[in-house]
């Protein structure tokens, strides 16, 4: 049952395992912190460097790290005032895991502000260690209310600025943000006047492996898997071609041989066995097949051994068997494709010659019946002719052959005779082939040479 199910059960298994692989990558996440207490770098940078008015520090007070600054209106447009918080120790440089990050900060305005937050990554394509202007900047924009509150931010809301792109000639992916050696965390203050911003803490938060990269394996292994599935049901099914292909050529050999035996035994059962003429059963087919055709004219030939069982008794039933073959074989020889000759039963035999008249057929017992005379072992044969009528049967055909044979056999034997109809009275028509009557001696047997006896 198990087995019949095999492929789905399979299939079933690798989709579970990989829901619960892409639920365990959701559920179980991994994250890092910064804190006061964390190992890092706090620095704070404004533009008095650059000629501007706009004062910034950094520092921690208590648990939070405490960003101050103070920015004049009317340079607002080019200050800037940033707090750079710079992690050491065991927070890892990687987090391209990463899938968001939270923030737990408030800023001192009672209606909130909006900062600007980098994340700052080396890229190895165009940044430099000693110049902090080429980390890759992943910005995005950090709403603060003055209450200490944990806002999220996910990692496609990062983008890099045109600037920072133009400035390196950035492309594909050098132009899209990236985590994987963060050197800073900053936020830079976007508004006039007096600000403080208290940061408890910021939490980098993601799966064991990156959504992107897991369903990119994924679809690997399925990928793959299908393949492989494929090419092991490709190679079951050409075995199992073969072994088809195989058990049919089987098949069909055994089916020959059946056929084969099953035409020899029908060939068999329609022949005698001593003579390897036609029995009864088989002229009776050989005439339905014939008669199938259509209405043909015939001649039949009935003929009988005579005296064959003195033969049989005097010279013995061999030599009584080699004169059946021996006849058979005469007439054998003398018969066209379209002839059928039987051997009607016992020492009897019946000839049904196609397209011939009575006088043809009477010429061609007379034929037969010299061969027998010529032949080496002493016997003779009977002729009763006859010729198939329009619309006569056969058994009416049959039963004056059969007259003129007993004609034959009561006028001395060793004679052809033919039927013919007279006035309503059957007449035998003998031919006059008068050859002395066969008495064979009993003595001397069995070398094959008799006296015979006038
Ligand atoms: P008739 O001239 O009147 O026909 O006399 P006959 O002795 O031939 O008489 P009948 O036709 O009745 O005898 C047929 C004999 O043929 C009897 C039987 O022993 C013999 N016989 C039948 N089948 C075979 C056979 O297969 N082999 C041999 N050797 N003899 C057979
Ligand atoms: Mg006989």
């Amino acid at each position: 049952m198990i087995s019949k199910f095999k492929t789905e059960i399979l299939i079933g298994s690798l989709l579970l395992a990989t829901l619960a692989v892409i639920l365990a990558n959701q559920v179980i996440v991994r994250s890092c912190e910064l804190t006061v207490n964390s190992a890092i770098e706090i620095g704070c940078a404004d533009d008095r460097e650059i000629g501007g008015t706009s004062e910034a520090s950094a520092g921690t007070d208590g648990d939070v790290f405490k960003f101050c600054y103070s920015v004049d209106e009317a340079s607002l447009s080019k200050n800037y005032t940033l707090i750079s918080i710079a992690p050491k120790g065991d927070f890892p440089s990687d987090v391209s895991w990463l899938d968001h990050i939270e923030i737990t900060a408030k800023t001192k305005r009672p209606e909130g502000e909006q900062v600007t937050f980098y994340v700052k990554d080396f890229e190895p394509a165009v940044s430099v260690e000693d110049d902090l202007t080429s980390l890759k900047y992943n910005e995005t924009v950090l709403r603060l209310s003055n209450k200490m509150e944990t806002v999220t931010l996910h990692r496609d809301e990062f983008l890099v600025p045109t600037w920072w792109q133009k400035r390196f000639d950035a492309k594909d992916k050098v132009a899209k943000p990236s985590f994987k050696d963060v050197r800073y965390f900053e936020i830079n203050a976007n508004t006039s006047g007096k600000g403080e911003i208290d940061i408890a803490s910021i939490r980098c938060v993601g799966n064991y492996v990156e959504s992107a990269t897991l369903n990119q394996v994924l679809l690997w292994v399925w990928m793959g898997g299908a393949l492989i599935g494929i090419i092991f049901r490709m190679v079951k099914l050409k075995n199992e071609l073969e072994d088809k292909i195989l058990s049919t050529s089987q098949l069909l050999e055994h089916n020959n041989m059946l056929a084969t035996e099953s035409a020899t035994y029908h060939e068999l059962a329609r022949r005698d066995p001593l003579t390897g003429l036609f029995n009864r059963y088989g002229l009776e087919a050989e005439l339905k097949a014939l008669s199938s055709k259509g209405s043909f004219q015939y001649a039949m030939l009935l003929f009988d051994l005579d005296k064959f069982k003195e033969i049989n008794d005097n010279l013995g039933h061999s030599y009584g068997d080699r004169v059946l073959f021996d006849l058979a074989t005469i007439v054998r020889s003398k018969l066209s494709d379209k002839d059928v000759v039987a051997r009607w039963g016992g020492d009897e035999f019946l000839a049904i010659l196609a397209n011939h008249d009575v006088k043809q057929a009477s010429n061609f017992a007379e034929e037969i019946r010299q061969s027998i005379l010529a032949s080496d072992l002493i016997y003779s044969c009977s002729f009763g002719v006859c010729e198939s009528e329009v619309d006569g049967n056969f058994e009416s055909t049959f039963s004056k052959a059969d007259a003129a044979m007993y004609d034959s056999k009561n006028s001395g034997r060793n004679k052809v005779t033919s039927y013919r109809e007279k006035r309503g009275r059957r007449s035998a028509d003998r031919s006059l082939h008068v050859v002395p009557e066969i008495t064979l001696l009993p003595n001397d047997l069995p070398t094959g040479e008799f006296a015979i006896y006038e």
